[in-house]
């Protein structure tokens, strides 16, 4: 199971009381401490599409679940052409993608960079809650304030105007609200990553009025099955254990 989700870690809690599937959940390694999931775990990269073919062929593997994070567009590449490559099911975990509620203004940005453009000519004081990996994109910005919130550390240049916040989720709707009205935000700019864990940011926003520039998923890869919950991943595996294998 290639895991780094709350969702990865349900699965293979799960898992663990299920006889005849065994499990390794992959990290990529990137958060300095991360929650760890039950069971057996291996962290780091698998060096590409050869480096995890090799890796599926050495663990015996029959089934991949890639559970990754949905806005983890290389590594849901890399297992769609490396299953292909070594004759393997692929399962794909993806959380729902969060919808607009009624009377809540998105603006829709297809990529970071898109996003930092829509801040950049619309805004003054936007909360920057896209994790740590790609805020450099807005370094350039230098009309707009930040408050910008990830969990370590961000990689990269920052904004010049800014204020950083390391926190993890979950967060409540109303401390949401509270740093909201705290740092005169005018905007939240967010991935469309999905979950209950970071919703509480839309919840905030939709009370106090503001807009949302929301980042749209990268495109869905090939795969065998694609499902939105990890009981409908444990009710695929457990049919293929009855007999489908
Ligand atoms: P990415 O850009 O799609 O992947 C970059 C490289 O990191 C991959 O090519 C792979 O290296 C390695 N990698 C990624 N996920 C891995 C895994 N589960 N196990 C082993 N190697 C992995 O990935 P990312 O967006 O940096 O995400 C990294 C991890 O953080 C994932 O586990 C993801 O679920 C989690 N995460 C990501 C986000 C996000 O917003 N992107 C948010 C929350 C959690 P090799 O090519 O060397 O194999």
């Amino acid at each position: 199971m290639l895991g780094g989700t709350s969702e990865s870690r349900v699965l293979a809690q799960a898992l663990e009381c299920e006889a005849g599937i065994d499990v390794v959940t992959s990290l990529a390694g990137r958060v300095e401490a991360p929650t760890l999931p039950a069971g057996t775990v291996r962290v780091g990269g698998f060096g590409g599409v050869e480096g995890l073919v090799s890796w599926i062929a050495a663990h015996e593997t029959d089934v991949i679940v890639d559970a990754t994070h949905p806005f983890a567009a290389t590594m849901t590449t890399t297992a769609s052409t490396a299953a292909s490559a070594a004759g393997i099911r692929l399962v794909r975990l993806s959380r729902p993608e969060w919808v607009p509620g009624l009377g809540d203004t998105w603006l829709p940005a297809s990529s970071v960079a898109e996003a930092a453009r829509l801040v950049e000519s619309n805004f003054d004081r936007a909360f920057l809650t896209i994790g740590r990996q790609e805020v450099a994109a807005f370094a350039a910005v230098t009309s707009t304030w930040f408050l910008v919130r990830s969990i370590d550390t961000p990689e990269g240049p920052l904004p010049s105007n800014h204020r950083l916040e390391l926190a993890r989720g979950p967060f409540d709707a109303e401390e949401e609200t509270a740093t909201m009205r705290r740092h005169r935000i005018d905007v939240v700019v967010s991935k469309n990553s999905g979950g209950a864990m970071t919703e509480a940011k839309l919840l905030a926003a939709r009370q106090l009025g503001l807009p949302v520039v929301m980042i749209a998923r990268p495109p869905a890869v090939s795969c065998d099955v694609s499902v939105e919950s990890v009981s409908e991943v444990l009710c695929w595996l457990r049919s293929r254990d009855s007999g489908a294998r």
